[in-house]
């Protein structure tokens, strides 16, 4: 197993912080993983494609960079087909591979950025669709246990961009694979709910839906509204949405009528982080080197130079803002590092 010093981590994560790690190395294998932790790190961490994560200084340990791949057909049928995945593989090359096979269930996953591996972490999800809708099966390495565990999707504990990784499991595990069903033809259940699905599916002028015309009319939504992180560093939405008691978003409504909620369950109401953010005035201005993304608050954007300290100071000031006028504690959803 090579392991390289001092490396620097530009290359591997998305907000683009001149960061560098005491030790870096890339597995492709449960041997390389399990050799690598033989060497006793005191500190490491697993490393996917680095779209969720914010560097704020440099990493004093050992980043194993999870380059895991395949995909296997485990069980197929005529209405359906059960997938076995790399953690390694990348997210959205994935989706469009299975676009590609006409098979359906994540096209409204397409273009979220990082790999496999992380995606049942914070249960991705996007335009009505969660990655939890699809999974059956997590696959990982316990790293105390020294075995190689599988829970099924209920035993993940799915939540809003949550999981039982990101909590019991924090920094305990490597995700090995994950294990999805998707439907063919005869089973094909479209998730077009979303007003701007809609929208952007008449004015194109689609005739025929297929996981492949869906998928792309995710990719140009998302082109129209994200940052590429190609072009300008950030790592996606910096905060969740706080899911509020009815009661507490009541009050918001009853003083901005105009603000958009959705509800969740029967006592509960989601307010766009984004929303509050744009009322507090943040939207498109910036501290520093950093500032939110200015058709999309909630995004901080990497203006050139900026280190991910600035970025997390201008996240917390944003957070008091909200706050102050508000009365709403919004948390980050980037894993701060
Ligand atoms: C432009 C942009 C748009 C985005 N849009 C969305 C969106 O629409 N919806 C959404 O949910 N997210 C979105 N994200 C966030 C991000 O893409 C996802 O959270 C993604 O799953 C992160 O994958 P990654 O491989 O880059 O993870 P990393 O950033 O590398 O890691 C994230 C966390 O997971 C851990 N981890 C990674 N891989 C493993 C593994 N194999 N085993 C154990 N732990 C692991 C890391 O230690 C870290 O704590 C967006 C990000 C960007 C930059």
């Amino acid at each position: 197993m090579m392991i390289e010093t001092n490396k620097s981590l530009l290359p591997f994560h998305t907000f683009g912080a001149k960061v560098k790690t005491a030790q870096f190395s890339i597995i492709k294998s449960l041997d390389d993983l399990k050799e690598i932790l033989d060497t006793t790190p005191s500190k490491f961490m697993i490393l996917g494609g680095g779209s969720n994560l914010l560097f704020t200084k440099d990493y004093d340990g050992l980043i194993i960079k999870n380059e895991i791949k395949g995909f296997e057909v485990v069980h197929e049928n005529n209405s359906a087909v059960q997938i076995k995945i790399g953690a390694g593989e990348n997210w959205h090359e994935t989706v469009l591979r299975t676009a590609d096979l006409d098979w359906q269930g994540i096209e409204n996953l397409a273009l979220i950025p990082g790999t496999v591996g992380a995606s049942p972490i914070q249960n991705i999800g996007a335009y009505g669709a969660e990655v939890k809708d699809v999974i059956d099966e997590v696959e990982f390495y316990h790293h105390e246990k020294k075995e190689v565990m599988v829970y099924s999707n209920e035993e993940c504990l799915f939540g809003y961009r949550n999981s039982i990784f990101k909590n019991e499991f924090k920094g305990k595990i490597t995700v090995l694979s994950i294990t999805i069903t998707l439907n063919k033809k005869e089973q094909w259940a479209f998730n077009t709910s979303y007003g701007i699905i809609e929208n952007t599916i008449a004015e194109k002028n689609i005739q025929e839906i297929t996981p492949k015309t869906l998928a792309q009319v995710i990719i140009d939504i998302r082109n129209s509204k994200l940052p590429d992180p190609k072009e300008i560093g950030n790592c996606g939405s910096f905060f969740k949405n706080p899911v509020l008691p009815n009661q507490e978003a009541q009050k918001i409504l009853d003083q901005y009528p105009e603000a958009p909620h959705y509800k969740v369950g029967d006592d509960y109401t989601k307010i766009p982080a984004g929303w509050l953010i744009e009322k507090t005035g943040w939207k498109g201005k910036s501290k520093g080197h950093v500032g939110t993304y200015p058709k999309q608050a909630l995004v901080l954007v990497n203006n050139g130079g900026a280190t991910g300290e600035e970025a997390w100071d201008l996240a917390l000031t944003i957070k008091q803002d909200v706050f102050t006028k508000f009365g709403v504690t919004i948390e980050p959803e980037v894993n701060i590092i």
